[in-house]
């Protein structure tokens, strides 16, 4: 007798939320998993209506007696597992691939990935240098390739830079980059700092700036908003701090620029609680 045991295989297709393990690489029209009212990527949830017109989930309370967008009919929008299997199972690229990132998405959580993507690049400030990439690369690459200098700091603390003119990196030890741009013009030296960063957001930084001369009995300080760009463009135009020709002197030790970033977090010291005893009235 055959005390073999059997063994019972699955065969066809997998049931809905199982993945067949089968992957291949193809080319779709991607608008086709795109919703037509919004033309955002589709998520789940997804609906549609009897006739199997596809809508999300942000737009389909928005319709009016629930008529669908595309055929008209008032219908009763189901929710549709297939779609919204077919969206899990969707990945790409995202849009940094060449410059480091090697995460897969699902078509609908591209976007938000690449608005906070680690590896959007940020750009090379000489003008005929093409260069790209993360902001520890564009360092690195600052460092080696124009020998440009860089200078770690700490928030809130005071930095002496020479003013010459030309480039200067700042680093911080929470790896925020900033660069120092100290141009040469016919009224004096003009200075400008920018947070480089992929994206252009509002900055969070300010910074200090000094100057002060004995021998022209010249002294100056402000303080600035930081702008913040990934360089696409350049160096940003304009200057924050504007030093006259002629109240700039070697005092003997070089000319300094006193330099400094406020920390954007600063630590809030919780006091001590205060006991107050009554008064006792005699
Ligand atoms: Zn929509
Ligand atoms: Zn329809
Ligand atoms: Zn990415
Ligand atoms: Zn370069």
């Amino acid at each position: 007798m055959d005390g073999g045991t059997t063994s019972k295989r699955r065969v066809g297709a997998p049931g809905e939320g199982e993945s067949s393990g089968k992957r291949q690489n193809a080319t779709m029209g991607m608008d086709a998993l795109d919703c037509p009212v919004c033309f955002h990527p589709l998520r789940p949830p997804i609906y549609q209506c009897s006739v199997g017109h596809f809508i999300c989930s942000s737009c389909r309370p928005k319709l009016v007696r629930n008529k669908c967008h595309l055929c008209s009919a008032e219908t009763t929008f189901k929710r549709c597992l297939g779609i919204e299997r077919l969206m899990e199972s969707v990945t790409v690229a995202c849009s940094n691939a060449n410059y480091g990132c090697a995460q897969k998405l699902t078509y609908y959580q591209k976007e938000e990935h690449e608005k906070e993507c680690p590896s959007a690049p940020c750009f090379c400030p000489a003008s005929s240098c093409s260069f790209a990439g993360p902001t520890d690369a564009l360092l690195e690459h600052s460092a080696s390739q124009h020998k440009w200098p860089c200078t770690t700091i700490n928030y809130s603390e005071d930095v002496e830079l020479c003013l010459e003119p030309g480039l200067h990196f700042l680093r911080t030890k929470d790896r925020e980059i900033f660069l120092l741009n100290v141009a040469l013009e016919p009224y004096g030296h003009a200075i400008s700092v920018v947070c480089i960063q992929p994206k252009a957001i509002n900055s969070k930084f300010k910074c200090r700036m000094s100057y002060g001369s004995f021998l022209t009995n010249y002294y100056q300080r402000s303080v600035y908003k930081i702008r913040s760009s990934s360089l696409s463009d350049g160096l940003p135009k304009g200057y924050n701090l504007i030093l006259p020709k002629d109240e700039i002197a070697d005092d003997g030790k070089g000319t300094l620029l006193t330099f400094s970033i406020d920390d954007p977090n600063p630590e809030v010291k919780v006091r001590e609680p205060i006991c107050l005893k009554p008064v006792r009235s005699v």
